[in-house]
């Protein structure tokens, strides 16, 4: 289906990034896989997703926290079809005690970049008559939570930006959406389990259920592969005149 197009997915060396990236690659997209860090493991797994796929996976290594490290990204990437905005951190504390540092880097990576890597993206995309603009949001881009100050500012940031760049490119093939994920059981989510276990005196089930799956209420986890799924969808025919919107992946949190 996406055979031709060239995909970027930030923050894609892990967790729903790398679930977006394999998704894409598997529908036939040559993919740019990125992270922060450049070292052998990452240059391994381009070229491992390259021979299960049969595409062109190149990893570029940019740091999203740095706006000209978002545009470099894009221009050694080439002609971008689609571009997936997934790169993302959080921190937990509450308002009055949140390091200045933390909010800064929250807001670089989770939010700002997603404006450098869009403004960098749309002129190849109005020139070449087709693109695909997906934000990885958050539930948190739709509701809050407490002592999560900078995480849901940002996500908030993203559904608005989705919402300006679709009216931007409405005349244009350009579309522009965001997927909000409940909770996505990715390695982050995996590692902070046993320290939930140990904090509460529970056991795994009860920690995944009542603790991180609390307000989940179909008490699963999304699955990278879904989120992956979405992101496909979104590239498809069937999804042309859909663009300024929120498609949440979140077992009914935001139905609540
Ligand atoms: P993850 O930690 O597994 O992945 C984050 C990715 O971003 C990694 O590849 C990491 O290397 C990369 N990254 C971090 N800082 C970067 C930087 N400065 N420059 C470039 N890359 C950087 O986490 P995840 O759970 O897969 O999260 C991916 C996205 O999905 C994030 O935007 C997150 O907010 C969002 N999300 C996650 C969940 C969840 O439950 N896991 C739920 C909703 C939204």
């Amino acid at each position: 289906m996406l055979s031709g197009k060239l995909a970027v997915v930030t923050g894609s060396n892990s967790g729903i990034g790398l679930g977006v990236a394999r998704k894409l690659a598997e529908q036939g997209a040559n993919v740019v896989i990125n992270s922060f860090t450049d070292n052998a493991e990452d240059h391994a797994l381009a070229a491992s997703m390259a021979a299960e796929f049969d595409v062109k996976v190149q990893y570029i290594s940019a740091d999203m926290s740095k706006g000209q490290q978002c545009r470099d990204l894009i221009a050694k990437a080439g002609d971008v079809d689609i571009l997936v905005n997934n790169a993302g951190i959080q921190h937990v504390a509450a308002v009055e005690d949140f390091p200045i540092d933390k909010w800064d880097a929250i807001i670089a990576i989770n939010m700002t970049s997603v404006f450098h890597t869009t403004a960098a993206c749309l002129p190849g995309m109005r020139a070449r008559g087709w693109g695909r603009i997906v934000n990885i949001a958050s539930a948190h881009g739709l509701t809050a939570s407490p002592f999560k100050s900078a995480y849901v500012t940002a996500k908030h940031g993203v559904v608005g930006l989705t919402k300006t760049v679709a009216l931007e490119t409405a005349e244009d093939p350009i579309t522009c959406n965001a997927i909000c994920p409940g909770y996505v059981l990715t390695p982050l989510v995996e590692a902070q389990i046993p320290d939930t276990m140990a904090q509460y005196d529970m056991d795994r089930e009860t920690v995944i259920r009542d603790v991180l799956l609390q307000r989940q209420p179909s008490k699963q986890f999304a699955t990278t592969d879904q989120i992956g799924g979405c992101t496909t969808f979104l590239c498809s025919p069937s999804a042309d005149q859909i663009t300024g919107t929120t498609l949440s992946v979140d077992g009914g949190w935001t139905a609540l």
